[in-house]
């Protein structure tokens, strides 16, 4: 067993490499499969423990902190002091079952934000595992993918650009490489690693060069590291910074119900003291049941079930996101999705498959030969014109693709018969070209001794080779080799002279124009296009760097590979447009390229514009902000004008969501409204900043989100608006009562909680997963600031209030003149209440199914399409009669038995707020023909 976090040598920075593989009894080529198994068992996973995390005891406090349950708690002592004085009073014992009741609503509600919280809280910790990284590691010689919690001491990790170290270790390799250590020491700027150092034992931290930590970043290059610790042995784990401490933010919607809350309260505080005071003062013997009215309407006023409806229908929307492969990373992300204006995308991956297949080859003297063949196979032909071309006795041909093949870092292997690419797609596309002259990487013994790894800013990558002999395939030619690939201008910029026929000659400017029309040839059929060239080094500099090696090179080639749009893509770009989207296209590819593609998937349309890197610098922010509305494809852009970009359009009021997936892409995402990172090929820092991964890669699945942002936050407007209107009836009801006359309140406390949370808050939650219509991406986005009860909402709510109250009030009428009738034997004179609580909550039933569509009737919807708001209801309906007629729920509810011909009475009366609804539609659809809106 090897010696890892307990060892007596915890100063691997003072050790060889060969020894520190030793100790850790581990290869160059990785551990085998038993021992990985042996050694997961023995140190664990690799996990930091969650810090910082809320203890059960302040999720649970915190949700008496609520405002809303402070008054209710506050209605229940008044109650109980009420129910004591008149106890005093009458000398008997009254049960306090008001108080009770509120109370045991109060531990409730309570007890379910509770569980929802902690649900919530232990789901966001398992998107944050499902989005924990994926590590490239070697075992018994073979490039594996793992999740970082898999990782054991001795494992040989391959890291690059954009990776979070997933653990400590020593660096067998490093290629330019420098790691950003600020997550362990505070310092943000980044460190250059050397492998091939052996330091002094006292050596601090910051100094250790040689080591890699965990939870750092790497910025640049590429590198091995062998783990010498993980989880908690770590430098990380040992000061126990919480990284992964779990943030549960409230989304701005949440924040919004909050504040009304407060506003309810206050207004309820208001309107009790004024019907106390007022009432008092008019008339002093009816203090007693001016309490009561008084208490019944705060308790009516508070929407008591509402905010447990808003947090559970944003976790379904997660939930039904997720389904559609967008993992949601921050709550407010499901809402804003639904404001979402524009939509910038990568191409490469995001709108195009990632799959690179070269498909031609254009050298200087030869000019254009098309390449055949299918996917990553290496059968295939080289075609100049309809002949056959035999690459082998073109030694420019040759060489070409030897630096192709060479100054790579992608893996092309059979995996179950299927040839696939580990690695960079586009380097990847290199190897089976090359293989298909008969080249492959196994065949070459030229070392690589340099490199400096491709960035999206430089836009191309060099590897400095040795050769042993004078001449490779007799035309590459010196001691070592710089060989370069990258974006063919910019490579093109760096290169005075040009292999043609063997022979190096002076690139003259007729040539370049050449070559650049060779490259807007290739790139106009919407090829990805690289240029080649290379240098000849008699010695290698002690310090190489990019900037000193990258010139004067000679100019070998350019290849175009093709990527072919997501089948889905171009619906999903017409959606976007039929919802009012805009769709906007950023790549570092070249012009050419970008158009085709963006033409064929519809991004590109007459009238748009089209803003390369180098004129996007060129413009100030205010110029940038005039034009930004008009382009559609940004090309050859680096990472940093995402940024600008991202700036300009939120200065003209946009609501920006951005993809990205490289480390410097990060500022852009988190700028933008919405970041969008990559599940496949994101790197972990994208991935932090942003708001939701895409677990497909795909554009169309931004899309799907988007859709389902706003089906959510049109289903809690729905549920707001049928909550809220409830809420007013049952006030303006219980206002009216001793306004007209009828002494004392007609609904308790208990039976308004009941209505609150039961016969509202149920049907409520069917609302909440209503399903979507298509016409929610047939309307134009929502306005982000847009109140809550914008559009109408607002006036609905009090109108159907007001709708409901009059129903009532008037059934209230006749039931209270039909009991208080002294003519009819056996009347109970307080059956009017009764009557008055069945048709408040058997409206509320016939609401809930008008109001699940804005414009459509409930016979003109699907009946199967929501069946839990047929449950709900029918439940609901069933519990209410229950209540009437169970004599045990009838002495706790405190309500009276009603004959059935009262009750349908009632029902007849409920039918009326279902019917005022669906006219309500009629009309509208009348005055304003075909404007179907919903949410
Ligand atoms: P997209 O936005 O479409 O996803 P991108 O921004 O990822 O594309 P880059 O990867 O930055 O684009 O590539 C920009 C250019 O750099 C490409 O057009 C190509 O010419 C060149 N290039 C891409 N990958 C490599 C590589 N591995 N080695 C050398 N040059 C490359």
């Amino acid at each position: 067993m090897a010696t890892a976090p307990d060892s007596p040598f915890p100063d691997w920075h003072s050790f060889p490499i060969l020894v520190t593989l030793d100790r850790l009894e581990s290869k160059p080529e990785g551990l085998d499969p038993v021992q990985v198994q042996e050694r997961l068992a023995h140190y664990g996973r690799n996990e930091l423990q969650e810090m910082h995390q809320r203890s059960r005891w302040q999720i649970l406090w915190d949700q008496f902190k609520n405002i809303m349950l402070l008054l209710l708690i506050a209605v229940a002592v008044i109650s109980a002091i009420t129910d004591l004085i008149q106890s005093l009073q009458e000398q008997r014992f009254i049960f306090p079952k008001d108080t009770v009741a509120i109370l045991s609503i109060v531990i409730l509600n309570g007890l379910l934000g509770y569980v929802q919280e902690s649900k919530a809280e232990q789901a966001l910790a398992a998107l944050k595992k499902m989005s924990s990284s994926r590590v490239r590691v070697l075992r018994a010689g073979q490039v594996q993918e793992v999740n970082a919690p898999e990782l054991v001491p001795g494992d040989v990790v391959l890291v690059e650009a954009g990776n979070r170290l997933p653990a400590d270790g020593r660096w067998l390799v490093t290629a330019n490489l420098q790691v950003r250590e600020a997550a362990l020491t505070g310092e943000a700027l980044p460190v250059t690693k050397q492998a091939d150092v052996v330091l002094p034992a006292d050596t601090e931290l910051g100094d250790r060069v040689n080591l890699g930590f965990m939870g750092t970043e790497v910025i640049q290059g590429r590198g091995t590291l062998v783990v010498t610790q993980t989880g908690m042995s770590t430098q990380l784990g040992k000061i126990a910074a919480a990284i992964q401490a779990v943030e549960v933010e409230p989304t701005p919607l949440q924040r919004r119900m909050d504040q009304l809350g407060k506003v309810l309260v206050v207004g309820a505080l208001i309107l009790v003291a004024l019907v106390i005071v007022g009432g008092t003062l008019y008339q002093p013997s009816m203090f007693g049941a001016l309490v009561q009215v008084s208490l019944s309407m705060a308790v009516a006023v508070v929407p008591e079930g509402l905010p447990a409806v808003v947090t559970i229908t944003l976790a379904l929307g997660t939930r039904r996101m997720m389904q559609r492969r967008a993992l949601i990373r921050r709550l407010p992300a499901v809402e804003t999705l639904g404001s979402v204006t524009v939509v910038c995308s990568d191409k490469t991956g995001t709108l195009t498959q990632n799959k690179m297949v070269a498909q031609a080859v254009g050298l200087p003297e030869i000019g254009l030969i098309q390449v055949t063949g299918t996917g990553y196979q290496p059968q295939g032909e080289f075609l100049q014109g309809d002949h056959p071309f035999a690459p082998q006795s073109h030694p420019d041909l040759m060489g070409f693709l030897l630096t192709g093949l060479l100054c790579n870092d992608a893996i092309w292997q059979q995996d179950q018969g299927e040839w696939v690419i580990l690695g960079d797609p586009t380097e990847g596309a290199l190897l089976p070209l090359a293989a298909k002259a008969g080249l492959t990487a196994g065949g070459q013994t030229l070392e690589r001794v340099a490199e400096f790894p491709f960035s999206s800013e430089r836009k191309r990558m060099s590897v400095v080779v040795s050769t042993d002999d004078q001449a490779v395939y007799s035309l590459l030619r010196g001691d070592f080799l710089l060989l370069c690939k990258g974006s063919p201008e910019l490579t093109l910029e760096c290169c005075d002279q040009v292999q043609r026929q063997g022979q190096v000659q002076d690139l003259t400017p007729a040539q370049r124009q050449e070559i650049l029309e060779q490259n807007n040839t290739l790139a106009s059929q919407g090829l990805r296009v690289l240029g080649l060239a290379y240098r000849a080094l008699d010695a290698l500099p002690p310090q190489p760097s990019a900037a000193g090696l990258e010139q004067g090179l000679i100019w070998l080639g350019l290849v175009g590979m093709l990527d072919a749009a997501r089948p889905e893509a171009k619906l999903a770009v017409a959606r976007c447009h039929m919802a009012g989207i805009r769709v906007v296209m950023i790549t570092g590819d070249h012009q050419l390229t970008a158009c085709t593609i963006a033409k064929d998937l519809g991004i590109l349309r007459p009238g748009d514009e089209i803003l390369t890197g180098r004129e996007l610098e060129q413009l100030d922010p205010a110029e940038l902000a005039a034009r930004v509305g008009r382009v559609a494809v940004y090309a050859r852009v680096s990472p940093e004008h995402k940024l600008h970009i991202v700036q300009a359009l939120q200065k003209t009021s946009q609501v920006v969501s951005m993809t990205g997936d490289g480390v410097n892409d990060a500022p852009a995402l988190k700028q933008a409204d919405i970041g969008v990172a990559m599940g496949i090929t994101g790197t972990d820092v994208s991935k932090e900043a942003s708001d939701m991964i895409l677990l497909d890669d795909n554009f169309a699945t931004i899309v799907a989100a988007v859709e389902e942002g706003r089906v959510v936050y049109g289903n809690i407007r729905r549920f707001i608006r049928y909550i809220l209107g409830s809420n007013i009836g049952e006030v303006l009801t219980i206002a009216a009562a001793p306004l007209i006359g009828l002494g004392g309140t007609p609904l308790s406390p208990l039976q308004i909680l009941w209505m609150n949370l039961a016969t509202d808050g149920i049907p409520a939650l069917a609302l909440a997963i209503e399903p979507g219509r298509a016409v929610v991406m047939h309307q134009p986005p929502k306005d982000p600031k847009e109140s809550i009860f914008a559009r109408g909402l607002g006036a609905y709510m009090v109108r159907v209030g007001i709708v409901l109250a009059l129903v009532t009030i008037a059934l209230m009428v006749w039931a209270y003149q039909y009991t208080n009738n002294t003519e009819i034997p056996g009347l109970d004179p307080r059956r009017w209440q009764t009557m008055v609580f069945t048709t408040l909550c058997i409206s509320q039933m016939g609401h809930a199914l008008a109001v699940r569509s804005d414009s459509r009737l409930l016979i003109e919807l699907n009946p199967g399409s929501n069946p839990w708001i047929w449950w709900a209801v029918g439940l609901m309906t069933l519990a209410q009669v229950l209540i009437i007629y169970v004599p045990a729920l009838r002495a706790f509810f405190n309500v009276f038995y009603l004959p059935p011909g009262e009750l349908l009475i009632c029902m007849a009366f409920s039918t009326l707020v279902f019917v005022w609804v669906e006219l309500e539609k009629l009309v509208i659809r009348r005055l304003w023909p075909g404007r179907e809106t919903e949410g």
